[in-house]
This record gives structure tokens, sequence and C-alpha cells, in this order.
């Protein structure tokens, strides 16, 4: 009989913070969605989208993808969809499909750009879209009718798109924002100052690939394992694979060793 695992300090906090992100989902979707953030740079507001956006991607030098595994909204969104519908992306295709979320950024990244070359933002307005008088500047929807139409939209599209392509596929494919977090992560693995990432104790693994299973981004962990290299950029550091393996292979680590890859 299988013995029970432990749930971690960690995972306990990361399960409450994706709950309260759910609840959050209609304020998100309103003010950290990548749209609002395109809508506030094009008006040259500092809201707190763009405020969110900029720690995120400071933190990603530091922590990496850290952000997406606590972090994001539409992460926990697709997390629980993981939890109720488990379903690994499909390797077929997966590397051409990652293209796309490379598009997004530049469709998306280039207004935000455009902003801050063009003599940056004009005013602050933390609760944008909600201007000083309460109204909602976005297609004049209240905060009642976002609550409901929200709601259902966002999590007809996490259902949609786990069983079209798989969990997390947003993250995988679609979200432009993406991209920034890769290039703290990629810049932090590769100049190893101190910095969040995972070690691998590769002797005591017996190969029961309990890790590839609980990987929320559908990586092979078990094959990071064997090469004893752990820094896959799309790696959201979410500890899955670290609870998954009752033979403690693999641990978080701050400073680097010497001799990892
Ligand atoms: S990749 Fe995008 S959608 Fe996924 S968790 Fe990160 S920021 Fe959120
Ligand atoms: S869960 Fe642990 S023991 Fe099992 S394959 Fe993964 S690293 Fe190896
Ligand atoms: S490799 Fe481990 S820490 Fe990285 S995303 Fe997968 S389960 Fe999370």
């Amino acid at each position: 009989m299988e013995l029970k695992r432990k749930i971690s300090g960690f995972q306990r906090v990361r399960r409450i913070i994706i709950f309260l992100w759910i609840l959050a989902l209609p304020f998100a979707l309103i003010r950290l969605s990548p749209a609002a953030i395109v809508f506030s740079s094009r008006n040259k507001i500092l809201s707190i989208g763009i405020i969110f956006l900029v720690i995120w991607f400071i933190s990603s030098f530091f922590t990496g993808r850290l952000y997406c595994s606590i972090g994001c909204p539409f992460g926990a969104g697709q997390d629980i969809m993981a939890m109720l519908l488990p379903k690994r992306l499909s390797p077929k295709g997966r590397r051409t499909m990652r293209i796309l979320r490379y598009i997004f950024f530049i469709v998306w990244f280039f207004p935000i750009l455009a902003t801050i070359i063009s003599g940056g933002f004009k005013s602050v307005n933390l609760f944008y879209p909600q201007s000083a008088d309460g109204s909602i500047k976005i297609d004049s929807l209240s905060l009642a009718s976002s609550l409901l139409l929200y709601y259902p939209i966002s999590i007809a599209i996490f259902i949609i798109l786990t069983l079209v392509f798989g969990n997390r596929s947003t993250c995988n494919y679609f979200c432009p924002m993406n991209a920034l977090g890769i290039i703290g992560t990629k810049f932090k693995n590769k100049v190893r100052y101190p910095s969040l990432h995972l070690e691998v104790n590769k002797k005591n693994c017996v190969g029961c690939k309990r890790c590839d299973e609980a990987c929320p981004m559908s990586l092979n962990t078990y094959d990071m394992v064997k090469d004893e290299n752990m820094y896959n950029p799309e790696c959201i550091l979410c500890g899955s694979c670290i609870e998954a393996c009752n033979k403690k292979v693999i641990s978080y680590a701050w400073k680097w060793k010497k001799e990892q890859k």
C-alpha cells in the first residue's frame, strides 16, 4: 500500500494562495491581465498591473518563475484544473506551439515599450481601470457584472484549453508575460549568483517517475534528474516534484554547488 505523503509547509501555503487567487480572479482579470496592462500603458497610466509586472520581472532574476507558481491568478486557475482534470501536455508540437507565446509577447510588449520610450507614464492610478469617481473605464463593465461574467468565462477557458491542449497550456503556449520570466530564469541559471533553483541527488532515484506525473508544466522531470540538470526555463519552481518524491532526490537550493552542470 502506498504510504500517504506528507504535504510540506510550502505546498500548504501555495495551495492557500492559489485558492485566494481564485477568489480574486475578477479583480485580477480587470487589473492584472495582459490586456489591462496594455490598456493602462496606452493611456500612459501607471497601474497596479504594471507595478506587478515590474516586480515579477525583477523577481525572476532571483527566484526564477516562482511567481508563476504562487503569484499569478491565471496560473492558479490552471493549477486547480490540473487537480480536477490532470492531463499532461502532448509532447507533439509543443516546440512549435511555444513560438506562439513569443509572437504574443512582441505584440503585447510593443505598446508598453512605446509608452516608456515616448516619455513614460503621465499619471498614477493604482486602481485603473477604475477612475477616481468609481466608474470602470474599460467597456463600461461594472464590478458586479464582471463578477458574473468573468468567472464563467475564465473557468470555461481553463476547461477548454485543458481539454484541448493539457494542463497549464496558457503558460506554455499563450501567455505573453511568460517570456519575461524566462529571461530572468535563463540569466540567473547562466551566471549562477545565489538564487532559487532545484538541486538533485541522483543516487537516491529509483526511477518511479512520480516527479513526472506531479509536474504541472508537463516537464520530463525524471529525465532532468537522470541528466542531473534541473535548470529548465519552463520550470516554475512549484516544488510539486519535490513533494512527490519520497526518496528526497530533488530539493530547493539557493547557493550553487560547484559540480552542478
Ligand atoms: S506563464 Fe503567464 S499565465 Fe502562466 S503563471 Fe506565468 S504569468 Fe501566469
Ligand atoms: S520521484 Fe524521485 S525517485 Fe521517483 S523518478 Fe522522480 S526523482 Fe526518481
Ligand atoms: S520540475 Fe518540479 S518544480 Fe519545476 S515545474 Fe515541474 S514540478 Fe514544478
